[in-house]
Parts: structure tokens; C-alpha cells; sequence
């Protein structure tokens, strides 16, 4: 086998601060990868710059004349972080061998390419990487997180536990997951779904260098829900459990009621018809919402609008 191509897929957005530190420390560990002789010499970090409103996209600009292993790709606009790993993905796929996706902070300990690269060479397609201790999360972080991964097990949408968006991904495996066309992304859903011989590595997650998070509790809450739906309609087959369950004691309800009016034992029943009502519509209008949320991704992927938009590059396309 001949030496990878390695391309370093890194999305960023609004990352002016951790840029100038972080980049150096990819192009580092591309060079001593490459010393090692585990990857080819013209393996390239590649930055996607996700719509960024400060100057992240000059620095990348900066960093691609400085050394020509940096390279970048500009969003249209603002697209969140799973639509930039894609474009960076997609982008990626058809010029080297494997792509490994790190996030910019340098949270991800850079390290554990050297143990992804290995498995790659060993044979495996996918390789993932995951979390062995969250520390230096806050307390709330960590909850949160770990809330997540429970709450996506729960409702059917089983991912890698702790594992983020680090992970090394063949070319090969790129080629296939090119035909998953849903606009509805949860990377670290998906990629498993593609198979291929796959394995993982673990590594500690440390601070951010800079900057500060892009992940608050409300974008957390819009991945899981975007995971569930993109991954399971487990969420559908509860409503229906439940929609049972209630048919059922509505059932014993309808026989109380005719047997107590049949014996002259009726009385006036406000509270208890009140309690019911409001019990009742409060499930119907939950049961809504989940269907609700469904439709609303059915809608999204009929239009099937892009999902990236690259607007520029840092080298000249042929
Ligand atoms: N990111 C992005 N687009 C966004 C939000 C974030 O490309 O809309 C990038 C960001 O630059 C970083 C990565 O996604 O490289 C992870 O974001 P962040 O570190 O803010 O999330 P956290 O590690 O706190 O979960
Ligand atoms: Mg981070």
C-alpha cells in the first residue's frame, strides 16, 4: 500500500482568537505524520470556513500563502457545524485517501491522529474518535452532554457514546456516504450507518485554547432532536404505546360512567372532567408536536435544497 494522502477537515466560525494558535499545531502533527512516513508528504489541512462574521476566513486566506499544506474553503454563509464538516468531507474526497475532522479549539487532543492513522494502515476504514474523560467540562457541560447521549439512546438513535465529530474517514467510505443525500445531518449517526470495518480510539478533551463555545444548551437540544429524527422513528412508536395505553383506561373510564349512570349514582363531576380534559389535550398536543417534528423534516428533505455552498477556495479550481 502506498503512503495516505491525509486531508485535516476542520470547520470553523468565528474562530479569529484559536486560529493562529491551532493552526500550526495541525500543520505540526501533518508534518511529523508525514516524517513518520505513515502519510504522504502532500497530505494538506484543509479549514471550511462555516459563514464566519470576523476575520477567520483572512487568517485561513493568510495561512494558505504562508505554506501551501493549508488550504480552505469558504460557506456562502452560516451553516452550522455539521454542514461545514460536510462540505469540508465532500470536498476532500475525491483529492486524497483518508480525512480525519477535528474541530478547530484544539479540545480534541491532536495526538490520537498518530493512533488513527495507525488503525487506517491496519485496515480499517472508519476510526472514531472518543472521549475518555470530560474533566475540564464544566459540570454543566457534562451533564448536558451526557444527558444527550442517554436521551438519543432512549428514543432509538444509538451513536458512539462520547464520541463527537473527531474521526478518521477513508475516501472510500467518503464515496458511499455521497449518496446518503438527506439535508437533515447528524454525522456521528450516519457515518456507522455506511458499515466498513471500523474501530476507536480514545483521548482526553481538554479546554479550549480561545474563544469561547458555539454550542449553548439551545443548539445541544436542536442536535439531539435533529439525531432522533434523522436516526429513528422510535419517538412515533411511543406516541402510538401510549395512544393504547390511554385508549385502554378511557375504555374502563366509558364502563364506570355507564354502570354509575345505570345505578342512579351520578353526580355533578366537574373535577374530575376537568382534570380529564386538560390531561388529555396536554398528551394530544405533545403527541402533535413529535408528529409535528417529523413533517417538518419530511418537508425539509423534499425540497432538497443544497447543503453547502462553497464560495471560495484559497487555490485556483482547474
Ligand atoms: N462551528 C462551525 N459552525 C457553527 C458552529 C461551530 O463550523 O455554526 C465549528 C467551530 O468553529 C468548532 C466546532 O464547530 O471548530 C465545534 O464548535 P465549538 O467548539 O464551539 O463547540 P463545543 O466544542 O463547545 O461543543
Ligand atoms: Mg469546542
Amino acid at each position: 500500500m502506498t503512503t495516505p494522502r491525509l486531508f485535516i477537515v476542520i470547520p470553523c466560525y468565528n474562530e479569529q482568537e484559536v486560529l493562529p494558535i491551532t493552526a500550526p499545531m495541525f500543520l505540526d502533527k501533518l508534518k511529523s505524520l508525514a516524517e513518520a512516513g505513515k502519510i504522504s508528504a502532500d497530505s494538506r489541512v484543509l479549514f471550511v470556513n462555516d459563514g464566519s462574521k470576523d476575520k477567520t476566513w483572512e487568517i485561513i486566506s493568510e495561512l494558505a500563502k504562508e505554506d501551501e499544506h493549508y488550504i480552505g474553503i469558504s460557506q456562502s454563509r452560516n451553516r452550522g457545524h455539521q454542514n461545514a464538516v460536510l462540505a469540508g468531507l465532500m470536498e476532500a474526497k475525491d483529492k486524497c485517501d483518508i480525512t480525519i475532522s477535528i474541530d478547530c479549539d484544539g479540545q480534541d487532543d491532536i495526538n490520537a491522529m498518530d493512533k488513527m492513522v495507525d488503525a487506517y494502515l491496519d485496515g480499517c476504514q472508519v476510526v472514531y474518535g472518543v472521549r475518555s474523560s470530560r474533566e475540564t467540562d464544566t459540570f454543566f457541560k457534562r451533564a448536558t452532554a451526557q444527558g444527550f447521549y442517554k436521551f438519543l439512546a432512549m428514543m432509538g438513535a444509538e451513536v458512539v457514546y462520547n464520541h463527537a465529530d473527531y474521526r478518521l474517514i477513508s475516501s472510500r467510505v467518503l464515496q458511499e456516504f455521497a449518496n446518503f443525500k438527506e439535508v437533515n445531518l447528524f454525522l456521528r449517526g450516519m457515518i456507522p450507518l455506511v458499515g466498513f470495518k471500523s474501530t476507536s480510539v480514545s483521548y482526553s478533551r481538554a479546554e479550549r485554547l480561545a474563544g469561547e463555545s458555539h454550542y449553548p444548551l439551545k443548539k445541544m437540544i436542536a442536535l439531539a432532536v435533529d439525531g432522533i429524527t434523522s436516526l429513528s422513528v422510535k419517538p412515533l412508536r411511543l406516541i402510538t404505546g401510549f395512544g393504547v395505553f390511554v385508549a385502554f383506561v378511557s375504555f374502563i373510564g366509558v364502563l364506570w360512567a355507564i354502570i354509575t349512570a345505570l345505578l342512579g349514582r351520578t353526580v355533578a363531576g366537574w373535577a374530575s372532567t376537568t382534570c380529564i380534559v386538560c390531561f388529555v389535550s396536554g398528551v394530544q398536543l405533545i403527541c402533535l408536536g413529535i408528529i409535528g417534528e417529523y413533517i417538518g423534516k419530511i418537508y425539509m428533505e423534499t425540497k432538497q435544497r443544497p447543503r453547502y455552498i462553497i464560495s471560495e477556495r484559497t487555490w485556483e479550481q482547474d
